[in-house]
């Protein structure tokens, strides 16, 4: 078997250290297979990554990682402001998930810094709540194990298991569904690999309900490319859109994605006018969705 490339990038030099991809010595003996880890810049940075994953057709993600980059977020968050405006795409929400994820923040530390800018339950519940959620997924994940692949419990869709196809269509890889909200959710996913949360239950519930791909398979591409990509959060939240964690499918129509997206998908479409899938009060799209269940 041919050698990772990166194994060739890193090669002992006469002083002993070891040569990064980009000629920055390294401050530790790279294992074989090891990734370089050191970069003069984040152009070599993406130029690196660029020649190791040719097949990547995304660039480099805007969101930086690292300690320093974390605190600056950190320090910018809004608990009253979010509490009002989370659901909103353009809405005051913390944009954290990437450095929790990675324990480069603590959940304990998100909370006191709630926590400094406010002590009224009233401003800072909704934040402390999702943090919470994070918590209660991981706890679930450690008792259900690889169990968190499998359905919770039964649909509420009135559809088998069977019904539901298992391979994520071409369209949807690609990003070209036609409809330019899933379009536009796709591209935002492949570009920064971060999703707001409507955005990421609006593509679910597309992609469940309407295209019926089983939600394992969304799953799956959801971890592929998001950088806060967690078994637990995102499995179980895959799950409770499915109905196999909750006692109904998650759904939404035009009127509820168009005034919290601020209508910048609509005035773009091409179905916008005629065509649009979620056109419909949420009577006509349960009939239609679920036209044997009993939700
Ligand atoms: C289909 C789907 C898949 C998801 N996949 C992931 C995933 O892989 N990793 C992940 O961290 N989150 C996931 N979430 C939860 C949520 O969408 C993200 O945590 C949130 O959007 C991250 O943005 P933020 O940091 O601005 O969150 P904020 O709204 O500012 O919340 C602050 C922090 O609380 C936690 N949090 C907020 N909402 C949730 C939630 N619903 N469930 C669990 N924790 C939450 C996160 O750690 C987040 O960083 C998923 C949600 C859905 C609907």
């Amino acid at each position: 078997m041919q050698p990772p490339p990166v194994a060739t990038a890193n090669q002992a030099m006469p002083s002993g250290k070891m040569a990064s991809l980009t000629g920055v010595p390294l401050a530790w003996k790279p294992a074989p297979g090891d990734l370089p880890r050191q970069f003069a810049s984040r152009e070599a940075l993406d130029d690196a990554l660029a020649s190791l994953f040719p097949e990547a057709d995304a660039g480099l993600s805007p969101v930086r990682g690292g300690r320093a980059a974390a605190e600056a977020q950190l320090a910018r968050i809004q608990p009253a402001r979010y509490g009002k405006s989370r659901n909103f795409l353009d809405g005051a929400i913390t944009r954290l998930s990437p450095y929790i994820r990675h324990g480069v923040l603590t959940l304990a530390e998100v909370r006191d810094a709630v926590f400094v800018r406010t002590r009224e339950r009233a401003s800072s519940e909704k934040l402390i709540n999702e943090l919470g959620w994070r918590d209660y997924w991981q706890r679930l994940w450690r008792q259900l194990g690889d169990g968190i692949w499998a359905d919770c419990e039964p649909l509420k869709t009135g559809h088998g298991p069977e019904r539901y196809a298992a391979a994520l269509p071409a369209d949807l890889g690609a990003g070209r569904t036609g409809l330019a909200c899933m379009d536009g959710f796709i591209a935002e996913l492949y570009a920064t690999g971060w999703l707001h949360n409507h955005a990421r239950l609006w593509l679910a519930a597309y992609l469940v309900h309407w295209r019926r791909i089983r939600w394992q398979v969304g799953a799956a591409w959801f971890l592929r490319h998001l950088l806060d990509g967690d078994p637990a959060s995102n499995n179980l939240s895959w799950q409770w859109v499915a109905s196999s964690f909750s006692h109904k499918p998650y759904i939404f129509n035009r009127a509820n994605l168009e005034r919290y997206s601020g209508g910048r998908y609509c005035a773009s479409c091409a179905l916008a006018a005629a065509g649009c899938p979620f056109e419909a009060s949420y009577e006509e799209l349960q009939a239609r969705l679920f036209p044997a269940a009993s939700v």
